[in-house]
């Protein structure tokens, strides 16, 4: 579904992204650790067009992503195709990023009917279902400062999901949660694991990573250092720099 061949990304003279070169699975959950400043979110950027890459390959479910490839030359794609490209891929970030003057079941319809087209009433029926999904149908009128940081990145998710992306991304969605409120947006990416929505989860759990994911990586300095089982890499890991890093986390 993402694949990652040599991908490089620099800000200026400052490379952030050294090589990157990985494959994720339909259906797979596909976790990234790694220190702060390793790159994993310029990674997940550069997947959502948010980024561009400087070299390499990066291609969502077998389509080079930004680029069109013709002969050995790359063009970049139009903005309407990099519309197009991005309408399949869903993310949520560590911050919840809701329209704050929009009801919970508004911020899930706005998307298909703004872009999609969709009816206002097929689409605030189907934000309504997407809702209930995440566990939040008493709160569909409800505005986000009127919902706990929990709820509202649970409204977060079902908005990505408004739009039927084929892929989510999702960057630390629950570090800036309160302890208490983590379990109950892990629960609602549980579920949508065992749904088979083909996920990349940048994240500090690693209770989540061991038990929901598929795969793990993790990233330092811009490199994938490790990576394999989930299990395999928490409770063995080979590298140095992966030991010192979980024996800081763990
Ligand atoms: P964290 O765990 O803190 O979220 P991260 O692994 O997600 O870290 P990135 O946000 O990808 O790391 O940042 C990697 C490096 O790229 C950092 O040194 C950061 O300062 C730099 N960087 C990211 N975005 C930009 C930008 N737009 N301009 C310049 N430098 C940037
Ligand atoms: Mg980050």
């Amino acid at each position: 579904m993402v694949k990652a061949e040599a991908v490089h990304k620099s800000f200026g003279p400052v490379e952030v992204l050294k090589g990157i070169d990985l494959e994720v699975a339909p259906r797979e959950v596909f976790c990234i650790v790694g220190p702060s400043g390793s790159g994993k979110s310029t990674f997940l950027r550069c997947i959502n067009h948010l980024e561009k890459i400087n070299a390499g390959r990066l291609y969502v479910d077998g389509t080079l992503v930004g680029y069109r490839e013709h002969g050995n030359k790359l063009y970049e794609l139009r903005d309407r195709e990099v519309a197009a490209q991005r309408r399949d891929i869903g993310m949520v970030f560590q911050r919840f990023n809701l329209f704050p003057h929009m009801t919970a079941v508004e911020n899930v319809m706005e998307a298909p009917v703004l872009v999609k087209g969709e009816s206002k009433a097929k689409a605030r029926e189907r934000a309504a279902a997407l809702l209930d999904r995440v566990g939040l149908a008493e709160k569909t009128d409800s505005y986000p400062a009127q919902l706990s940081g929990g709820q509202q990145q649970r409204v977060a998710i079902a908005r990505a999901l408004a739009m039927e992306p084929k892929l989510m991304l999702f960057d630390e969605p629950t570090s800036a949660l309160d302890p208490e409120l983590v379990g109950e947006v892990l629960d609602v990416m549980r579920d949508l694991a065992r749904d088979g929505m083909t996920m990349i989860v940048v994240t500090h759990e690693m209770g989540f990573a061991r038990e929901v994911g598929d795969s793990l990586v993790f990233m330092d300095d811009g490199v994938v250092v490790e990576s394999g089982n989930p299990r395999d890499v928490l409770n063995d890991p080979q590298h140095e720099r992966t030991k010192s890093f979980l024996s800081k986390v763990l």
